[in-house]
């Protein structure tokens, strides 16, 4: 079905320069690339080689302040917190001019030319999550945002029972800016290609309402296609009381993601 959106989604580029060929030819053995993702356009993006080496040290200080600071407050950290501590910490160490660029373009790129059509969602760099605004879900490391989203959440495992739980919530800049690099660097630096299945830093719902539920004890399998054949899921479908933001085919240009809840 993700082969179905990636390749309409292509087609919708254009489609005279359709160039599917299989990721497992072009990226070697590692694997990494999902089956969703198997076709790469002539016109993809792909970071710039003269940046290849400041997008890993980038990648990299970001994994070693998550390290520093822990899973949970990764998720919320802002971006003046991160450069407060990486200045503070040797184990982290300062975030480099060139860095810092590249952060700044990344999050501030109009993601179109990327294949990504989805609403901007944060419009400010150093937009900071409050402590008070959000709840830590005990035993998931991750955080939803009080109000509609915890209800919401609440509302579900009670309608679905135990066996549902949440994936991921709440996801401040640098969370988000952490799994975009991850993902262009799993698909060596195809930006285009990684924003098909995870959303440019600013466009992502994860930073005001949406959130991640998955079958307890799944894995990395609660974020496949799997998800949409568990009780889990067909119980969630049910309820009205909240919808799925990317469907099928949807018109933001990312993947099906049976597991992320649209807060409604
Ligand atoms: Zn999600």
């Amino acid at each position: 079905m993700g082969t179905i959106a990636t390749m309409n989604r292509r087609n919708f580029l254009n489609l005279s320069v359709l160039s599917p060929f299989v990721a497992s030819n072009l990226f070697g053995l590692d694997g990494l690339v999902e089956t969703d993702d198997l076709f790469v356009a002539k016109e993809d993006i792909f970071i710039q080689k003269e940046d290849w080496e400041t997008f890993l040290k980038l990648r990299n200080r970001l994994r070693r302040l998550k390290r520093y600071i822990g899973f949970g407050n990764f998720n919320i950290v802002s971006v003046n917190s991160a450069l407060f501590y990486a200045r503070n910490y040797s184990q982290i160490g300062k975030f480099t001019q060139k860095e810092l660029i590249l952060f700044e373009e990344l999050f501030y790129e109009d993601p179109a030319k990327y294949g990504f059509y989805g609403e901007k969602t944060c419009f400010n760099i150093n937009t900071k999550i409050s402590k008070k605004d959000v709840k830590k879900i005990p035993y998931t490391g991750h955080y939803l945002f009080r109000g509609t989203p915890l209800n919401d959440y609440t509302r579900l495992r009670r309608d679905i029972g135990k066996t549902i739980t949440l994936t991921s919530g709440v996801r401040g800049v640098i969370k988000q800016m952490s799994l975009y690099l991850d993902k262009i660097y799993k698909t060596k630096g195809n930006i285009s290609l990684a924003s098909h299945s995870i959303a440019p830093p600013a466009y992502t719902y994860h930073s005001i309402s949406d959130f991640d539920v998955g079958r307890k004890g799944w894995g990395y399998k609660n974020f496949t296609a799997s998800f949409a054949r568990t009780e889990e899921f067909r119980k969630l479908r049910k309820l009205n009381y909240i919808d799925m933001r990317y469907t099928i085919n949807n018109k933001d240009g990312v993947r099906y993601e049976p597991w992320h809840v649209k807060v409604i």
